[in-house]
């Protein structure tokens, strides 16, 4: 597969950087967990990956399943690696695997914030360590106060910590892509198992700029908002990016009574 040809509507931008490939590998968590990897692409990762640990990965493209077959056919013989080839998020639609996982992979950008979200409200996954987009890794990361702290920073919070291991460049990439990248690092010590609080977090950060109570007038009585708001020694006024994820957790509480 020499000449081959990347995919864009598969985001299909190839890691050639060796030095980030070992960043990657040396940063992993230490633990008996296996690995999933989602688009192991032309196995830049991969190969490292399978020297370390078993591997599951899932890759759409059926060119670079033929591929990966040949390329990986002594591990896969011997079980270390396992290829799934299809479109993970149909996958996903039942339990993606049944063992615990550490989820190591260049994501596919078009569909990373889905499956990092899905991956911490999967109790399978325990940690998730994956090149996206930096913008996006710099909001599964942020903490309240900074102007990017979302609801994904909330729900992040809500089952464990991230962090930005190292931010990388268009060049570490062929083709490039026309944005910086990083790997994020999310190391989850608590299981997401609520859905309405991600419904009263979107909700929270309707319009990121309007107050937290004007956001959360449109289902909810204002007054009692505020009143809310008020107990909790918070200002009326108080911005969606102000409020901290165990503030969330008591507000949302105080909500469902
Ligand atoms: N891991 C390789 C690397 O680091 O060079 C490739 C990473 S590339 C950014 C993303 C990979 O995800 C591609 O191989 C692409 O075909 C695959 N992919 C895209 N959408 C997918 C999906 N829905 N399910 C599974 N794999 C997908």
């Amino acid at each position: 597969m020499e000449n081959v040809v990347a995919k864009k509507q598969f985001g299909q931008n190839f890691l050639k950087d060796d030095g980030v490939l070992h960043k990657i590998i040396q940063s992993m968590p230490k633990n008996n967990n296996k690995i999933v990897e989602i688009g192991p692409g032309l196995g830049d990762l991969t190969k490292y990956l399978v020297d370390i640990k078993s591997v599951e990965a899932f890759e759409v493209d059926t060119d670079l399943c033929q591929y990966l077959n040949k390329t990986f056919e002594k591990e896969i013989n011997t079980k270390r690696f396992t290829l799934n080839c299809g479109d993970v998020l149909e996958a996903w639609k039942s339990e993606l695997v049944d063992y615990e996982y550490d989820m190591v992979a260049n994501l596919p950008y078009y569909i990373a914030t889905n499956i990092i979200l899905k991956a911490l409200a999967d109790t399978n996954c325990k940690n998730i360590m994956v090149m996206v987009q930096l913008e996006v890794a710099q909001k599964f990361a942020a903490l309240v106060g900074e102007k990017v702290f979302s609801s994904l920073g909330v729900i992040t919070q809500s089952v464990g910590e991230a962090s930005i291991v190292v931010k990388v460049p268009p060049e570490s990439f062929d083709p490039a892509p026309k944005v910086d990248s990083a790997v994020l690092f999310i190391q989850k010590s608590s299981n997401r198992d609520d859905k309405g609080f991600e419904e009263f977090l979107k909700l929270s950060f309707t319009q990121p700029r309007k107050t937290f109570a004007k956001n959360l007038s449109s289902e909810y009585d204002k007054s009692l908002v505020l009143e809310i708001l008020e107990n909790l020694e918070l200002k009326p006024t108080i911005r969606p990016h102000e409020i901290s994820t165990p503030l969330y957790q008591q507000i949302y509480k105080k909500l469902q009574k």
